[in-house]
C-alpha cells in the first residue's frame, strides 16, 4: 500500500504545480546527484526573437525555408519576415536536417530568365557539409555567439549571403534553480543542440559551468546514460520531442508543462508552471517525504 506520506507528498506537489505521476518518483529523487537541463524552452523561454540581420537578402531567403519548419528559430524568422512585409518565394525540394538546419531550392528571376538556387539556413555544421566558406563573416559570427545569440547562417549556391541572429530570454527561475541546487549539493549541467560559444555564453549567465553543446537530437539519452554509468543519480529537465528519450533514460525525468506531449508523457514529473526552480522544489519535497517514511 502507498504510505500516507507519499500520498501527502503527491498532494503537496500538486499544490506547488509539481505533478508527480507515481510515488516511486519521490524515492528516486533522493538519489539525484546531478540535474541535466535542456536549454531552449527549459532554461530559456523558447521564444527566440530576431536581433540582428546581416546581408541584403538573407531574411527573405531564410524565411522561404523557415516557413516550412516548426522549430522555434523558424517562428522567429517568419515572424520578422512578415513584420517587414516581405514577399517570400516558394521553395522546392525542402529538407529539414535535425540539429543543423534547412535546405531547399528557391526560384529566382534574374536578368537571364528564371532559375533556381540551392538555399541553406542553419548552423556551422550545415555550412561545413555543403562546403560554404564562412571567412567573410567569421568575426561577426564569433561576436554574436559570444553574446549568447544563436546565429543562422544563410547561403545561396554555395556562398554565404548573410546571418540572422536570434536571442532567447533566460527564465528568471533558471538562475535560482542553479543556486538552489548548488546549495543542496546537486550539480547542474546544460545539454543543448546549440553551438558551443552560444551555449557557454548562456550557461555563464545562468551560472552553469558544465555545458554539453552541439548535441545531435538523438544523442541526449546517451549523455544521460553516461552520467548514470559514472554512478550519478540523474535527473533530466526538458520540453522537446528530442528530450523524450533523455527524460525516459534518466533516473528522474521532469517535463516542462507547456512542452511537447511526448516530453510530458516521458517524464515522471510534470512542472506545470514551466519553472526550472520547481525541479529543485521537487527534489526538496521528495527528501521531506522520504525522511518521514524512514
Ligand atoms: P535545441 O533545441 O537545443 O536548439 P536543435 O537540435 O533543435 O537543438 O537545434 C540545434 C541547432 O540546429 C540550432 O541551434 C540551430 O543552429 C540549428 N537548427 C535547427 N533547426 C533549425 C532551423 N529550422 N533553422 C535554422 N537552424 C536550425
Ligand atoms: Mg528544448
Amino acid at each position: 500500500a502507498t504510505p500516507t506520506a507519499v500520498t501527502a507528498g503527491i498532494g503537496r506537489g500538486a499544490e506547488l504545480g509539481i505533478l508527480i505521476k507515481k510515488g516511486e518518483a519521490l524515492e528516486v529523487s533522493e538519489r539525484v546527484s546531478v540535474v541535466l537541463f535542456d536549454k531552449t524552452g527549459t532554461l530559456t523561454e523558447g521564444k527566440p526573437e530576431v536581433t540582428e540581420i546581416i546581408g541584403e537578402d538573407s531574411l527573405v531567403l531564410a524565411a522561404a525555408l523557415e516557413r516550412k519548419s516548426r522549430h522555434p528559430i523558424a517562428e522567429a524568422i517568419t515572424r520578422m519576415a512578415s513584420l517587414e512585409g516581405l514577399e517570400v518565394p516558394e521553395v522546392e525540394e525542402f529538407r529539414s536536417i535535425p540539429g543543423m538546419g534547412l535546405t531547399g531550392k528557391v526560384r529566382s528571376t534574374g536578368p537571364d530568365g528564371t532559375g533556381s538556387c540551392l538555399v541553406l539556413a542553419g548552423n556551422r555544421a550545415l555550412m561545413r557539409d555543403f562546403n560554404v566558406p564562412l571567412d567573410p563573416l567569421m568575426d561577426k559570427i564569433d561576436e554574436l555567439e559570444s553574446g549568447g545569440r544563436t546565429v543562422v547562417m544563410v547561403a545561396a549556391d554555395g556562398a554565404l549571403r548573410g546571418l540572422i541572429a536570434v536571442s532567447d530570454t533566460i527564465k528568471p527561475g533558471s538562475y535560482l534553480a542553479v543556486r538552489e541546487l548548488g546549495r543542496m549539493g546537486v550539480d547542474t549541467v546544460m545539454v543543448t543542440g546549440d553551438n558551443r560559444k552560444t551555449a557557454e555564453a548562456v550557461a555563464g549567465e545562468i551560472g552553469i559551468h558544465n555545458v554539453i553543446s552541439e548535441v545531435l537530437p538523438g544523442d541526449k539519452a546517451d549523455i544521460v546514460s553516461e552520467f548514470r554509468r559514472k554512478g550519478e543519480g540523474v535527473a533530466f529537465v526538458g520540453d522537446g520531442i528530442n528530450d523524450a528519450p533523455a527524460l525516459a533514460a534518466a533516473d528522474l525525468g521532469l517535463a516542462i508543462g507547456s512542452g511537447t506531449d511526448v516530453a510530458r508523457e516521458a517524464g515522471e514529473v510534470v512542472l506545470v508552471g514551466d519553472d526550472p526552480l520547481d525541479a529543485a522544489a521537487a527534489l526538496q519535497l521528495a527528501s521531506r517525504v522520504m525522511s518521514r517514511i524512514k
